[in-house]
């Protein structure tokens, strides 16, 4: 019997982590560049810090063990794991992706993957239907964010594992929304999860980390050498501080998953707020899929309000939550999309997806969820 995912998140596998010296209860950091050689030919196990790095490695293996993956490796950003992701694929390759996806990977597969020759298609991939259309003779991956960002879009992992086996496909998942507390996308047969660790995983908004986790072999040895040689590498001293965050990772996305519903519930019945995205609402169109697939609808969500002076207000007048980027930390933060995520997108893509000026995305954090609805309800006028 393995240990629960609480447990796990504090203390790994246990029987994989080394003992530290002097009993330390909390790893080292290995603030260190190089390690001598015992002898000719010989290794304590680690050689120079861009390959591998004790306190990193400790990372990597908690991360394997919340994600079931085969081998994790830690990134110095979510970028950094999503530009090693690309290094898998030959020149030629083409890739069906959610429409919706984080900004900075849509910028990434233009401006990089593309002028390397990768191929890729955006279309609704809640819809499996619009997602095998898309497959050509030389399509070679899935790349999918569920939820996705901002529109909180589900898309149904078993029928994009079906749609991937049929068309011997990678099946790769953007898993940074839910985190691995809530969702666990190699277990339902993914073959690549990546994470931006700055969000959940870190969860403090002081640290920037990714990881790219593969259930499979043959896939972990070639990001392996790629890895260490590109020098993707996550620094001994953030290494330690997303183990820190990690720690606590199952009772922060337990509070700030409660305060998320608490606070859909109150968004909903506001005169100015017309919509409200939240996969926990059982309105959402995703709501079943994601219940299927999760464990819970984690904590981001976007509302639309009534009018574009509503959302700037909104934005200069909160006191307690921040406008700002990034998410899944303990403090609550709004951003807006069409300006800020979704500013490179193209107008009629921005559209079409609904994120206009009236469309805002909440990070909902740790706080006291009274003190969120006050600061919300004052900051809507
Ligand atoms: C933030 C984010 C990224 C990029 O991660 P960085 O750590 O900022 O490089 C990728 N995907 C998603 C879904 C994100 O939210």
């Amino acid at each position: 019997m393995g240990y629960g995912i609480e447990t796990r998140c504090i203390h790994g596998e246990k029987n994989e982590v080394m003992e530290h010296s002097y009993g330390a209860v909390s790893i080292p950091i290995y603030q260190t560049a190089t390690f001598a050689h015992p002898g000719i030919g010989e290794t304590t196990g680690h050689n120079y810090t861009r390959e591998s790095n004790p306190t990193r490695e400790e990372l990597e293996k908690t991360i394997s063990s919340l994600e079931g993956a085969f081998d994790t490796v830690a990134c110095s950003t979510g970028m950094a794991a999503i530009s090693l992701c690309l290094e898998v694929f030959d020149s030629g390759a083409h890739i069906v992706c959610t429409d919706d996806l984080y900004g900075g990977s849509v910028r990434i597969f233009g401006v990089i993957g593309e002028r390397r020759g990768l191929q890729f298609s955006y279309v609704d991939t809640s819809d499996a239907a619009q997602v095998e259309e898309a497959i050509k003779e030389n399509t070679k991956a899935l790349y999918i964010e569920t939820p996705s960002n901002p529109t909180m879009k589900v898309t149904d992992l078993s029928a994009m594992k079906e749609l991937a086996q049929k068309h011997g496909l990678l099946l790769i998942v953007d898993n940074t929304f839910l985190s691995p507390y809530l969702q666990n996308p190699l277990e339902l047969g993914a073959d690549i999860v990546v994470h931006s660790g700055t969000k959940f995983l870190g969860g403090h908004n002081d640290t920037l980390a990714g990881f790219l986790s593969t259930s499979r072999q043959d896939i972990a040895e070639r990001v392996r050498a790629l890895y260490k040689t590109v020098g993707s590498c996550l620094s001994p001293f953030d290494s330690f501080l997303i183990l820190r965050g990690l720690k606590t990772l199952a009772v922060r996305v337990e509070r700030q998953q409660s305060n998320a519903g608490k606070l859909a519930s109150w968004l909903k019945q506001h005169p100015k707020v017309k919509q409200v995205y939240y996969v926990g609402l059982p309105e959402h169109p995703g709501f079943e899929v994601n219940c299927k697939q999760s464990r819970g609808a984690g904590s981001m969500l976007s509302f639309r309000v009534d009018a574009e002076e509503t959302a700037r207000g909104v934005l200069e007048r909160v006191k307690l939550i921040s406008y700002a980027e990034s998410l899944g930390g303990v403090e609550s933060l709004i951003t807006y999309p069409m300006l800020q995520t979704h500013g490179d997108v193209p107008v009629e893509i921005r559209e079409k997806l609904g994120i206009t000026e009236t469309f805002l995305r909440l990070s909902v954090g740790i706080e006291n969820v009274e003190d969120l609805i006050a600061d919300l309800e004052q900051a809507l006028g």
